[in-house]
């Protein structure tokens, strides 16, 4: 069985919950359509890239995090990356911004973006975006050189961000909350409203009362989790390395709980770091300590790329689809989403 319908079918039993291998068609106005852009953390790993999360409501895409290899995964995934301009920070670590410079300016030299960035982020948001336009101050000297990359669409809005209301228009609501991500630094989990439609981004947490209180009873719940193999855990000095990790990052234990007490119609995992010796394990081992934990409801291993579109009647998961007959993404008229 192929690993995404592995994982899949290790979650979804019943329920008005189906995979589906037919490609996504284009996002309807009456629902919401996540997509796992990037489902790695800090790791560099073969399939999992840095972690971003891409929500499509009401005719609005709504970009979380912009981790490394964001524009290419978007491009695979169909979407235009000059039409992804809305980006929420969760938070600065690293992780979670590596992507940002190359979604700031390809789009913009390339491919005829023609409205600047808006990014809401924690405190720290507009030093970290003034830090990033000192290092490509080059660039913008090359304004208008392809006839089309107007200077002033390289302009970035940068609005830090408390707990509440942080975005409001077309029907479409962000929420940002409070999480405990260790280190003191501010971090926030999002929760997106639309049409009745309710879907929960954990960020970079532990387990956080803050989570299950914004996503109790939604559609999906995206939760981070950081998984050890037994054969890890065993080594000596493991436990202070796993002690370190454990205070920023949901174990399976804690993921455990805040699905069981939120209760999603479908609880994803997203920002997936292992730790196990070979560095080849599957995810099997996490989705195992999920369940013995005593989360039985349904779960999705998320994988990059995969597209979930939500209704008040169905969810429906797309996994990815085939990306050998893409066209380049080099000029402004390509049109992805008919791409075969
Ligand atoms: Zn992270």
């Amino acid at each position: 069985m192929a690993p995404f319908a592995r994982a899949f079918a290790i979650g979804i039993a019943a329920l008005a919950i189906a995979a589906t291998s037919a490609a996504p068609a284009r996002c309807a106005d009456d629902h919401v359509r996540v997509t796992l852009v990037g489902t790695g953390g800090p790791e560099i790993n073969p399939t999992r890239f840095g972690y971003s999360t891409l929500v499509e409501a009401g005719g609005e895409k709504l970009l979380f995090d912009a981790g490394r290899g964001v524009v290419q995964r978007l491009y695979e995934s169909r979407v235009n990356p000059r039409e992804v301009t809305k980006i929420f920070l969760t938070h600065l670590h690293n992780d979670h911004i590596e992507g940002l410079p190359t979604l700031w300016i390809t789009p913009w030299f390339l491919l005829a973006r023609d409205q600047p960035l808006e990014i809401w982020g924690p405190p720290g948001t507009q030093k970290m975006v003034k830090g990033m336009r000192e290092m490509f101050s080059d660039v913008e000297k090359r304004g208008g050189v392809n006839g089309f990359n107007k200077i002033e669409y390289m302009d970035i809005k940068a609005e830090e961000i408390g707990e509440g209301t942080v975005y409001d228009r077309n029907g479409v609501k962000v929420t940002a909350f409070k999480v405990s991500h260790g280190d003191g630094d501010p971090a926030v989990g999002y929760r997106i409203d639309y049409g009745g439609r309710v879907v929960v981004l954990s960020g970079d947490t532990v387990y956080s009362p803050n989570v299950v209180a914004a996503a109790k009873g939604a559609d999906l719940l995206v939760h981070n989790v950081v998984g050890f193999s037994d054969a890890w855990v065993a080594r000596p000095g493991a436990e202070k390395q796993r002690n370190a990790v454990a205070s920023k990052l949901a174990s399976p234990e804690q993921v455990a709980r805040a699905f069981s007490e939120a209760t999603p119609r479908l609880a994803v995992l997203s920002h997936i770091v292992k730790k196990d010796l070979s560095g080849r394990a599957g995810d099997d081992f996490i989705v195992q300590q999920i369940r013995k934990n005593g989360y039985n409801g349904p779960m999705l291993m998320g994988e990059d790329r995969t597209v979930i579109d939500i209704d008040a009647k169905d969810i429906k998961v797309h996994p990815p689809q085939p990306t050998d007959k893409l066209p380049d993404l080099d000029n402004r008229n390509v049109k992805l989403d008919e791409a075969p």
